[in-house]
């Protein structure tokens, strides 16, 4: 008999592992896949995310890993670029995009550290119920006959299709359907940083990664995703070409295409409620929006810590398993609400006239760029950046006459 039973063990499942483990809790962790192994994610990690992983001891780790840090951004608005780096989430100031086959087998690892039983290659078909309550799964590892596993709490870290939210009937709401299609493969040969470009209604991506490769990742809204995968390649580097042209160039001068394409349409937005009579689930099983702002993994990295705390309590008889998780619901949904909104706005692909005007004024002022960037990575809160008074402030600037010269000589920079 286990504590708790954690299905999937990426990046929300370890991590609530290795916390509880390291509580002194007995865990079991069950992936069907085994590591290291890559999974269908781009992987641009903010601030606040590293923020965590650096609390948890695993910072380090990354960092030895060999991928590049990230100590500036530049998002092209047209010709316009927006270049800065955003204040740092405490006291972490680059960001990184690691593969995500070293990056969950961090995770694997320091969970198994923490005293964490990992079963890969282990497939959970069913949760078992008794009396309303979940008590464990059934499942199976490859070629192996049907197990039955026990124990007080049974955590969905699985993902987006949960079969734990799935077979609790886990109630969505907030949700809304997919706004972007999306497909990305990787590039040697390429000098470039951290990138975003905004077109007409397709972006585009770079990140600095492992092994002096750069994942370069295109988007289109959801209604092109026929045309996208019709034709993956075509459709690719036309967007680079119209979006990115110096990037095309560099692509077809200098780089290579080392893997193949990988992309999805499958981009909902939705909050399940997270939990029921001996069940939780956390990262995309409970929660998920667009990639567009990148706060997935950050999200799931928030999830482990509060469930695992939350689940502490009940394990030691100092909470209530309700209101535990009442408050771990309304904590999820606390911070994540105006990225969500933000990240729901982004992937229309479009700009409002005043983020048009706001975006002319962060191309010559770096502080209100480093502030602008600071929404993803965790550092500037979405509802003073865009409160009234401060996109007042930002749209008189635009319209006073000395901004134009300003503007040129930023976009010439
Ligand atoms: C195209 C794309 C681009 C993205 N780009 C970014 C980005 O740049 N930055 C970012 O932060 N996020 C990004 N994301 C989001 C990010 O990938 C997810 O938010 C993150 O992986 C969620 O982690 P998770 O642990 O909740 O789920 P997952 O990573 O999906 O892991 C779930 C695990 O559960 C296992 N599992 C599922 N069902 C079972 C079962 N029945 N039995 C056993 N095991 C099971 C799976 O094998 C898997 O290993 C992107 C996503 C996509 C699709």
């Amino acid at each position: 008999m286990y504590d708790v039973i954690v299905v999937g063990a990426r990046c929300a499942g370890s991590p609530t592992a290795m916390l509880l483990a390291r509580m002194g809790h007995r865990v079991l962790v069950l992936d069907r896949a085994s590591f290291p192994s890559d999974t269908l994610s781009t992987h641009f990690m903010h601030q606040s995310g590293l923020a965590r992983l650096r609390k948890w001891g695993l910072l380090d780790r990354l960092e030895a890993s060999g991928c590049p840090p990230v100590t500036e951004a530049v998002w092209y608005y047209g010709d316009l670029p927006i270049r800065g780096c955003p204040p740092p989430v405490q006291g972490v100031g680059p960001a990184y995009a690691p593969r995500r086959i070293v990056l969950d087998k961090i995770l694997v690892d320091a969970a198994r550290e923490a005293g964490a039983e990992i079963r890969e290659g282990f497939t959970v078909r069913d949760l078992i119920v008794e009396d309303g309550v979940v008590v464990g799964v059934r499942g199976r590892s490859h070629g192996g006959a049907e197990e039955e596993l026990r124990a007080r709490a049974v955590v969905g870290a699985d993902g987006k299709r949960s079969l734990v939210a799935r077979l609790m009937d886990a109630p969505v709401y907030n949700d809304r359907p997919a706004r972007t299609v999306a497909y990305y493969t990787y590039w040697t040969g390429l000098d470039r940083g951290y990138e975003v470009y905004f077109g007409d209604e397709q972006q585009v991506a770079v990140m600095p990664t492992h092994d002096d490769a750069h994942l370069i990742v295109c988007a289109l809204p959801h209604a092109e995703k026929d045309r996208f995968k019709a034709d993956i390649e075509g459709t690719y580097h036309r967007i680079i070409k119209d979006t990115a042209p110096g990037l095309a160039t560099e692509m077809s001068e200098s780089g290579r295409q080392t893997e193949r394409f990988m992309g999805t349409a499958d981009l909902p937005f939705y909050y399940r409620r997270p939990y029921g009579a001996g069940w939780a689930l956390a990262g995309d099983a409970g929660y998920h929006k667009d990639p567009v702002t990148g706060q997935g993994i950050t999200d799931a990295f928030r999830d482990a810590e509060v469930l695992s705390e939350a689940l502490h309590k009940v394990l030691e008889g100092t909470g209530d398993w309700d209101e535990e998780m009442a408050a771990y619901e309304a904590r999820r949904n606390e911070e994540s609400q105006w990225l969500y909104e933000f990240t729901h706005q982004a992937a229309s692909l479009g700009f409002s006239d005043r983020m048009r005007k706001a975006f002319r004024v962060l191309a010559y002022d770096r502080a209100e760029a480093d502030s602008f960037l600071g929404i993803v990575a965790g550092s500037t809160s979405v509802l003073d950046f865009f409160g009234p008074e401060h996109m007042a402030e930002l749209e008189r600037r635009a319209e006073d006459p000395e901004d134009e010269a300003r503007v040129a000589a930023a976009a010439e920079r």
